[in-house]
């Protein structure tokens, strides 16, 4: 991707499209403090169920409700962004060592990251080399700024989201990516669901539309794009994309403070939605729509995401 241009906040943003340490895939794991619920807001009691807390989870919660007093001398919630001996991003592997597309695929199945045969090939044949804008290593576990105050995500997360959404990814597919930035997971859901399928990527920077056009022209989902059941259009996301709709899988690249009504609602029965919800502490949701049409979310990780916002906020850094 040629067209770059570096913001002077840029380098705050690196953090962002990635997860916290201590997910709940880690070894620590699936401790259950049930009674801390407590810390939970009212109002996310009554959404979501949260079956069990991991640790970065309760630290997330404890820490919230001290920000929450804290407030008045900290206005600017992004105090806490990014890596801190606190709050430490997940990376699976750092340095320069990994050069190939393919060895980074090998170590995200090493770390059980991708698990299956179906996301590994995908990966293996959509290079993020193309994606990466030039001057930064493209197989590193670092989400890496694209200009206009967003990120690539890291491959992890990239991982994570296609893993969750495979079922959903299945030949003949309706997908929708919203936020799609460079255009990566669209060219990957695009493989995913082939021909017969149908993907949508909206994005509200006109000029990462375009050079994520350009990203894709180059890749292996190219003749996806020719044929049109890949597309990339300019829009508000949050207003989903009704034209396609609805689809078995939605993936949103940015973090909403709540979930969209307008993306529930373009969801088919049976489908499922990967999102990242919060503002200083987000959570990565899984959303699910039964068949009988009722809504069930469930907490994934902790992640740190691009706000879901509008254009204007989003290039004023707000
Ligand atoms: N999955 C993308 C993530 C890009 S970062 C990738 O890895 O390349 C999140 C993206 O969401 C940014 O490109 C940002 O411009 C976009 N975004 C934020 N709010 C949006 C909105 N309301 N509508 C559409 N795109 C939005």
């Amino acid at each position: 991707m040629n067209v770059f241009v570096q913001s002077p906040k840029a380098k705050a943003s690196l953090a962002y499209g990635c997860r916290y340490r201590a997910h709940p895939s880690s070894p620590l794991k699936r401790l259950t403090f049930t009674t801390l619920l407590l810390l939970l807001p009212q109002s996310q009691n009554r959404c979501y169920s949260y079956r069990s807390l991991s640790p970065s989870l309760f630290l997330s919660r404890a820490t919230i409700t001290l920000h929450r007093s804290l407030s008045p001398h900290f206005p600017n919630p992004n105090f806490l962004t990014g890596n801190s001996c606190f709050f430490p991003m997940e990376q699976f592997w750092s340095g320069r060592g990994i050069n190939k597309n393919k060895a980074m695929v090998e170590n995200l199945q090493t770390y059980g990251v991708v698990r299956s045969k179906k996301v590994a090939e995908v990966m293996e044949k959509v290079d993020r080399a193309l994606f990466v804008p030039d001057g930064n290593a493209p197989y590193y576990d670092s989400p890496m700024p694209i200009g206009y105050n967003a990120t690539i995500s890291a491959p992890h997360m990239h991982a994570t989201c296609l893993q969750l959404l495979e079922e959903n990814l299945q030949p003949g597919m309706h997908a929708l990516d919203v936020g799609s930035g460079t255009g990566y997971l669209t060219a990957c859901f695009a493989l995913m669901v082939g021909p017969q399928g149908c993907v949508v990527g909206v994005e509200h920077i006109p000029e990462l539309v375009s050079s994520s056009i350009q990203n894709i022209q180059k890749s292996a989902a190219a003749p996806l794009l020719k044929e049109g059941s890949l597309a990339v259009h300019v829009g508000d996301g949050r207003q989903g994309w009704p034209e396609h709709a609805p689809y078995d899988a939605i993936h949103v690249g940015a973090a909403a403070p709540e979930i969209p009504q307008a993306l529930i609602d373009q969801l088919k029965p049976g489908g499922r939605m990967v999102i990242p919800v919060g503002s200083i502490f987000q959570d990565l949701k899984v959303v699910e729509k039964s068949l009988d049409g009722s809504v069930s979310v469930r907490t994934e990780t902790s992640v740190r995401y691009v706000p879901l916002t509008s254009r204007d906020a989003q290039l004023r850094n707000a």
